[in-house]
């Protein structure tokens, strides 16, 4: 499995090193007309269990939404998006947002999108916050504000050096509110698994006194071999 994924990667690269930019999709891999993404995984992407693949969870009183479970291509596009900084795929990912169920509570037009900071280390490799390139996609999507609200606190101590509390203490305080916060808040990321880091942020968010806030994610985890995200 690993193997094969390696493989289908190195085979990927071969061909885009092959092919100019744009000729291949996105999804597939396969010859495209120059789009991103080739008719059928635009098909997928957008039309695969239209009702059924957006999910709900609560966060501490919070309603945290996913577009898509984290598999076949909304996956496909995460990864696109975190490891090479794909604008195109930050784009695909936030115009998920047309196939919204009529359910999903619409930001008021004072609401601000932020997103979950990265670690330094991490924009620094890259170069690039992806967190940052989807939440400008949403919000654009969404004609709303689009800038950051919290901060990674600095932690110069190396975790293995702290105790338990100290470690527990750190975690709590993982992020930091830039100013007040007295506007609706959307929190964007890209995928929901535990939503431990997204709990840590709705905490610092509420400390800098946001009332209402909303998280979006584009895709969850799934780990129940492919029933969990639907949704009747
Ligand atoms: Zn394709």
């Amino acid at each position: 499995m690993r193997i094969g994924e390696l493989l289908a990667g190195a085979v990927r690269a071969l061909r885009e090193a092959v092919y100019p930019e744009g000729a291949l999709c996105a999804g597939c891999g396969k010859v495209s007309d120059g789009a991103y993404l080739c008719p059928g995984c635009r098909r997928e992407l957008e039309h695969s269990d239209l009702l059924a693949s957006w999910e709900c969870r609560d966060l501490d009183g919070v309603q945290a939404w996913s577009m898509r479970p984290h598999r076949n291509l909304p996956r496909k596009l995460v990864l696109r998006l975190k490891h090479g900084a794909e604008s195109r795929a930050a784009e695909e990912l936030a115009g998920l947002l047309r196939t919204a169920p009529d359910y999903f509570p619409r930001p008021s037009p004072d609401t601000v999108v932020t997103w979950v900071p990265a670690p330094r280390a991490r924009t620094r490799e890259r170069c690039i916050d992806h967190g940052r390139k989807l939440a400008e996609a949403v919000a654009r999507e969404l004609r709303l504000e689009c800038r950051p609200l919290l901060k990674r606190r600095g932690n110069d101590n190396p975790q293995a050096r702290l105790n338990r509390e100290q470690r527990e203490r750190n975690l709590r305080k993982a992020f930091v509110p830039l100013g007040p916060v007295d506007y609706p808040v959307l929190l964007v990321d890209d995928v929901l698994t535990t939503g431990t880091t997204a709990l840590r942020c709705i905490a610092a968010l509420r400390n800098a006194g946001a009332k209402r806030i909303l998280v979006l994610t584009a895709t969850h985890a799934v780990n129940d071999g492919g029933r969990a995200g639907r949704r009747a």
